[in-house]
């Protein structure tokens, strides 16, 4: 079956989501949304404290090329802009506090458009609406989508994939979404192509969704035979850009790179679901698909959810947590972000909250250990990396040396951590390094 070399298969825990339909969570009382929840610039405010807002209406808009507009997500009043914290950056981020005014009021002054006047629109159009309507990458980076099919002029991009491997454990929020809503996924994923100039696009899903491949080839073919949907091995990451460009096409992204230097523009089936609702319907991206699992949680489920929900609504809705619950991921157990608190805001770049407890915590949890040399890291790293060297460089600050080592490659997959029976904290190192070169290359570039 289709796939890359190295990677590791991890438990997967899928079953406690995995037949769990998507539920609309009602509108919370109160949401925070952060001005910054994708790659680039925090957008700028366009409200102040005591604005009355709708559903769907812009509160702060893009700030420069590589930024992204961000909507209210409830109807009331806007209570304050102010600091909170943030479920993926250090520090808390500059929000926007929204108290419900009760009545759920969406933006209803737009009408959808129909598939005939969707597509006569130009693509340059279509990106303008796509920056609109807020739309990131929903997968977990939340890149700016309208920048993300804009390459540079002397690119010549020839494939589009629509990535539902959807590969970290636990998460069955795309597996859901792939069997509920196939359709809008796949017109996403036309309107994408065409704004690529591409006539077909590839959609990848990985062998552990039957269920979810049996649904999209089968819309596939009744509403745009173009969509191929191929299989690629269940195997961890095979959901990362550059190993599933790998896996389906036989082409290698080069050493920091981008995909479109091989000619490919990767897409979530998240995102192409809400291109889809934004071209279509007409609607800015302020929900989304979210699973909430693991055995620290009362009731695992996939939920719809408000951006700028805080998760301790959700806990709620979800029944609350178990006794022993010990820890609280934003995103999957791989990628994902070990939160200290309940009071973070789901935001768009959010995939799923894990709780775990003892059990079913996939990492070892023992202290580490010396390095035993047993390769296991290096065998299996999927952007071929000495991790236990890069980490080592990165824990004595060895910076250059670990540079030209290609720590800034690492993907940050977590699979070396997962392999070394020494528990060596292999990912934390590398990013730890990595945080220090960025941050030196910040420091220089201010200092010139
Ligand atoms: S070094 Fe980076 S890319 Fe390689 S396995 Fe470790 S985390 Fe993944
Ligand atoms: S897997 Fe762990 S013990 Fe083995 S070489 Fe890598 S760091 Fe060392």
């Amino acid at each position: 079956m289709i796939t890359f070399r190295g990677g590791i298969h991890p438990p997967e825990f899928k079953e406690l989501a995995e037949e769990k339909s998507i539920e609309i969570m009602p509108a919370p009382e109160k949401v925070v949304i952060p001005l910054s929840q994708h790659t680039g610039a925090p957008a700028k405010p366009v409200v102040a404290a005591g604005d009355e807002v709708k559903a769907g209406t812009l509160i702060a808009e893009a700030a420069g090329f590589i930024s992204a507009s961000v909507h209210s997500s409830i109807s009331g009043k806007v209570k304050a802009i102010e600091s909170w914290p943030h479920p993926a950056l250090p520090l808390p981020v500059k929000s926007v506090v929204i108290e419900s005014d009760g009545e759920d009021k969406f933006d209803d002054s737009v009408k959808p458009r129909s598939e005939a006047q969707v597509e006569k629109l130009k693509p340059e159009k279509i990106k303008n609406m796509m920056s609109a309507a807020g739309i990131v990458g929903l997968g977990g980076a939340a890149f700016p989508t309208a920048v993300k099919v804009s390459p540079p002029p002397d690119a010549s991009i020839d494939r589009l994939i629509i990535n539902g491997a959807e590969c970290e454990p636990f998460l069955t929020a795309d597996d859901r979404l792939m069997r509920e809503k196939p359709e809008g996924i796949i017109m996403g994923a036309k309107i994408l192509a065409r704004v690529l100039g591409l006539e077909k696009v590839i959609i990848a899903i990985e062998h552990n969704k039957p269920e979810a491949i049996r649904v999209m080839t089968e819309t596939a073919s009744r509403v745009w035979s173009e969509a191929e949907v191929v299989t690629v091995k269940t195997k961890y990451p095979q959901g990362a850009e550059k190993q599933l460009i790998s896996a389906l096409l036989g082409r290698e992204v080069p050493k920091g790179g981008l995909p479109f230097m091989v000619g490919v523009v990767v897409q979530n089936t998240g995102t192409a679901y809400a291109v889809y609702e934004a071209i279509s319907k007409r609607k800015p991206l302020y929900e989304r698909v979210v699973t909430v699992t693991g055995p620290g949680i009362t009731e695992p489920r996939n939920l719809l959810v408000r951006i700028g929900t805080l998760c301790s609504d959700i806990v709620s809705f979800c029944g609350g947590l178990k006794p022993d619950v010990s820890k609280f991921i934003s995103g999957g157990p791989m990628m994902g972000i070990a939160q200290s608190t309940l009071d973070v805001p789901v935001i768009k770049g959010t995939s799923g909250l894990l709780f775990l407890t003892g059990k079913r915590n996939i990492f070892r949890t023992a202290p580490e250990v010396n390095c035993l040399r047993c390769g296991k890291c290096v065998g299996i790293c999927p952007m071929r990396l000495v991790p236990c060297e890069n980490a080592r460089m990165a824990e004595y600050g060895k910076l250059e040396k670990a540079e030209d080592w290609g720590i800034l490659d690492c993907i940050e997959c977590g699979s070396c951590a997962f392999v070394c029976p020494s528990g060596r904290r292999l990912v934390q190192w590398i990013k730890y390094g990595k945080d220090l070169i960025f941050a030196e290359r910040s420091r220089k570039k201010e200092k010139k």
